[in-house]
């Protein structure tokens, strides 16, 4: 049977030529077409073996005998409405398995820097399942391949070039799915986007891989030293607040995040950010500004706060515009760095915690957090 040239890491495909009594150098060939800049209009990997010009033809033929070029299928693609000038774009791409998944480009044009930011998912589905999280809701599936990931960027990157001229310039692992919990296809890939064989060639500092708190996954990020950013979506600083929100914190508890973080902070001497989404009468509070600020007191940090969207079916609302200011001041009295993050390209359910299945998921889901 056939299988998925990208399915394979570099290595791997070196040792299945070589199998094949074919020179390993070939796999960084073979590479480079999949996923470096090709054709006119220029788009980033080639569709055929018999576009791999510097193999030549008896290799073409093996290739093609052996393995296919699977590509993301884009199931729809929606123009945000709330952003005229800027568009936040949500992809839906159905993998060669029918499967789908979602990623999200995200422009933003502040302070006179433009950013192209694209939001991948490394799982189909997720297994931790948060409360206001719509993947949270559909279980897990299976890992995304490194192929997979790279290709949701591949794909946006060719769309930007083709209708709009530009370039992604940060990749964030914030899509579906936990990427601590496929940790070694998430780095391939993040390791393909920031080399400069490919295409994409994305300074290490303008890729996240983001967490909901997996620690053994910190402290292996740590004990690697990669070079990547590293965010915890912590939404409560309050171990029981955290755990009925977020059911992996029963898992791995706060002690033992702060315990991983310190060590994370330790070989690799980054900041981390936190992700906290403000929802109203549960995590908004003063007691759980006080706790956030206690535990940023763990390692060098910075403050995401993000402006929750209502999900259909899943009962949360976003805090008052005054309550949200009065939590924000207690943060910044305390020295902490803080920044809302309004959500972009709400009208198309393309924020965070959104994606997938926020139009699709059927039973009415009650708050289960105690206020
Ligand atoms: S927020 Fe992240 S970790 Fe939690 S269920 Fe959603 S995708 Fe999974």
């Amino acid at each position: 049977m056939k299988r998925d040239i990208k399915s394979f890491s570099l290595p791997e495909l070196q040792q299945s030529l070589a199998a094949l009594g074919e020179k390993p150098y070939r796999a960084a060939q073979i590479f480079r077409w999949l996923y470096g800049w090709s054709g006119e209009p220029k788009q980033v990997g080639v569709q055929a073996f018999d576009e791999m010009l510097n193999l030549g033809k008896a290799l073409q033929e093996k290739l093609s005998e052996h393995f296919f070029i699977s590509r993301l299928e884009p199931a729809n693609e929606t123009l945000s409405t709330e952003i005229e000038s800027s568009q936040t774009l949500k992809f839906l791409f159905r993998l060669t398995d029918g499967k789908e998944i979602e990623s999200v480009l995200i422009p933003n044009h502040t302070h006179g820097r433009e950013r192209w930011t694209v939001c991948v998912s490394s799982q189909v589905g997720c297994a931790l399942a948060c409360t206001f999280c719509a993947t949270g809701y559909m279980g897990f599936t299976r890992n995304l391949t490194a192929g997979e990931i790279v290709d949701q960027v591949a794909f946006i990157q060719s769309w930007l070039t083709l209708h709009l001229d530009k370039t992604v310039t940060n990749v964030v692992f914030m899509g579906m799915g936990e990427p601590l919990l496929n940790l070694d296809h998430c780095l391939e890939a993040a390791d393909m986007l920031s080399s400069s064989d490919y295409a994409f060639q994305i300074a290490p500092s303008r890729i996240t891989l983001s967490t909901s708190g997996i620690a053994t996954g910190i402290r292996k990020l740590a004990d690697l030293g990669v070079k990547y950013k590293l965010a915890l979506s912590l939404h409560s600083a309050i171990e029981e607040k955290r755990a009925a929100m977020m059911p992996v914190t029963n898992e791995f508890s706060l002690a033992e995040l702060r315990s991983a973080l310190k060590h994370y902070y330790d070989r690799t001497k980054k900041e981390v950010f936190y992700e906290y989404t403000l929802l109203a009468g549960i995590n908004d509070g003063a007691e759980d500004a006080d706790a956030l600020i206690r535990f940023s007191h763990t390692v060098p940090c910075k403050i995401n706060l993000i402006d929750y969207n209502p999900i259909a079916n899943i009962d949360f609302t976003r805090p008052a515009e005054a309550r949200q200011e009065a939590f924000i001041q207690r943060l910044h009295d305390a020295g902490l760095t803080v920044t809302l993050r309004r959500s972009r390209g709400k009208d198309i359910d393309a924020a965070c915690g959104q994606l997938a299945t926020a139009s699709r998921s059927e039973k009415k889901i009650v708050r289960p957090v105690h206020t």
